[in-house]
């Protein structure tokens, strides 16, 4: 038996989002150079998309980040995989997520981020599973709210796979 897909949201969708919300940033951060903080993997492609949508110049870098497993679902403990290459004490950043869903993953690394310093820290999510949260995360910039599907493509996985997918998809296993 098969996987099965049905599109959530389609590429044309997500691009116009993709590009309103590279027009928001652009217009917020005038003249304060952000560094944009892709969360690998799952972010890469809408990160790769946005950033290109913003007008004005940015620095990039990346974390990777992964939870210790079942535990930390409660706990919201999570590994740092990859740390950012270098300080950000008085920088403006943004985080780019590619889905929220218990906040457990973003309310920990906001913490941790926080301790460093920044001048400012703000969260920009495609994807939020409000109805999910079991700690309170609000994104600064969002691109959609979804209801409580598993969803792959556009950077997102299953076991590793359709992250190359163009449109969001709903996964359903047999
Ligand atoms: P949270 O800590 O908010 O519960 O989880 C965030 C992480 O869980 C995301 O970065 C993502 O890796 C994963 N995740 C949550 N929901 C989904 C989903 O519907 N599809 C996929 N592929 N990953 C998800």
């Amino acid at each position: 038996m098969h996987d099965s897909l049905q599109v959530l949201l389609s590429q044309e969708q997500i691009a116009k989002k993709v590009e309103q919300l590279g027009r928001e940033l652009s217009h917020e951060y005038q003249g304060k150079e952000p560094l944009m903080v892709c969360i690998l993997k799952g972010a890469v492609v809408f990160f790769a998309d946005l950033i290109r949508c913003i007008t004005i110049p940015v620095k990039i870098d990346f974390m990777a980040v992964s939870s210790y497993g079942k535990a930390t679902k409660t706990s919201g403990v999570v590994q740092i995989l990859k740390d950012l290459d270098s300080s950000i004490e008085g920088r403006h950043l943004v985080i780019v997520e590619d889905i929220i869903d218990t906040g457990l993953t973003l309310n920990y690394l906001l913490e941790n981020l926080k301790s460093r310093r920044p001048a400012s820290l703000k969260i920009c999510v495609l994807l939020d599973k409000i109805e999910c949260r079991q700690v309170e995360v609000i994104p600064d910039y969002q691109g959609f709210v979804i209801p409580d599907e598993f969803v792959v493509g556009y950077g997102l996985d299953c076991a590793d796979k359709y992250r190359n997918l163009r449109d969001v998809c709903i996964l359903s296993r047999p």
